[in-house]
């Protein structure tokens, strides 16, 4: 378990969640062709925990993590991270919360060409205002494994070596959640079980808190919490999710008779915003 020893469902229940969800909607389009994306979803992530977010395409997992990042606002309902509530602030705080608070892994890695691994590193301190903390940078190269490549370009590195520095970028401020989009997608098997174990790593040891949308059953099995989306909903989760198991509720939620965010008949509901 985590190296502060403290089980994810063992934590007291009233710490606060690093980010939470409440009667979270989001739509896209008006009228009778509205898709409801999200359709009023509950959920509380707590600190230093690795979650998964699963569920077929088109259960609104995209949206999810856009909504829940603040990259993208809710039509209702509230995003808070670590008990403050973002959903509501404008652009430029949330630019500002982004840049601080925040780290991203995409499935494309997403680092720039023309610098090096360890500028890439440094870039969101540099652009959130902050001192640049070279020891900091080196040392979470040498946490990835990437010690000797800091005045590499991206360009010189495989794709599993890339999506190391784009994690040792997403954990330079010290945010207070990770957010990674199909962090493995584009990688070979072996460099995805590389990325997951340090994904892993930060959880255990550096205290992170990731929050990772992937359909991959053993991408998912590093997570310490599965949870499942479906039509826009939460379809139910697993904690200590084995792949067997994850995979038995992936193909059950796909045969659900379809139940696409499609709702659109149902009026909005303000009861949680
Ligand atoms: P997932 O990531 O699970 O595949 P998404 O969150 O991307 O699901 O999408 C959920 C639903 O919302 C889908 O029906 C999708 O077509 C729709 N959707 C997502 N983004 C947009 C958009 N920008 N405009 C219109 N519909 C969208
Ligand atoms: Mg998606």
């Amino acid at each position: 378990m985590s190296a502060s020893g403290v089980p994810p469902d063992g934590r007291p229940a009233l710490e606060t969640p690093a980010v939470e969800l409440r009667g979270v909607r989001r739509s896209y389009g008006r009228g009778t062709g509205a898709v409801h994306a999200l359709g009023g979803v509950d959920l509380a992530l707590a600190a230093g925990t690795f979650t998964a977010v699963m569920g077929p395409s088109g259960s609104g997992k995209s949206t999810f993590l856009q909504c829940a990042a603040g990259l993208d606002r809710p039509d209702a309902g509230q995003v808070l991270l670590a008990g403050q509530v973002i959903s509501s602030l404008g652009e430029d705080a949330l630019t500002k919360l982004r840049r601080s608070r925040i780290g991203f892994v995409f499935q494309a890695f997403n680092l720039l060409p023309s610098l090096t691994v360890l500028q890439n590193v440094l870039l969101p301190q540099r652009l959130a205002g902050g001192r640049p903390d070279k020891a900091r940078a080196h040392e979470l190269l040498a946490r990835v494994g990437l010690a000797e490549h800091a005045s590499r370009r991206p360009g010189q590195l495989s794709g599993g070596q890339q999506q190391r520095v784009a994690l040792a970028r997403a954990l330079i401020t010290r945010p207070d959640v990770v957010f990674a989009d199909e962090p493995t997608g584009a990688l070979d098997t072996g460099s995805a079980h590389e990325v997951l174990g340090m994904l892993r790593g930060a959880v255990d040891n550096l205290g992170a808190t990731v929050v990772m949308v992937t359909h991959d059953p053993v991408a998912a099995s590093f997570a310490d919490r599965a949870v499942f989306l479906a039509g826009g909903l939460l379809a139910g989760e697993l904690h200590h999710p084995d792949p067997h198991a994850v995979s038995d509720r992936m193909l059950a939620l796909a045969t659900l008779p379809a139940r696409s965010p499609v709702a659109a008949s149902t009026a909005p509901s303000h009861a949680r915003s």
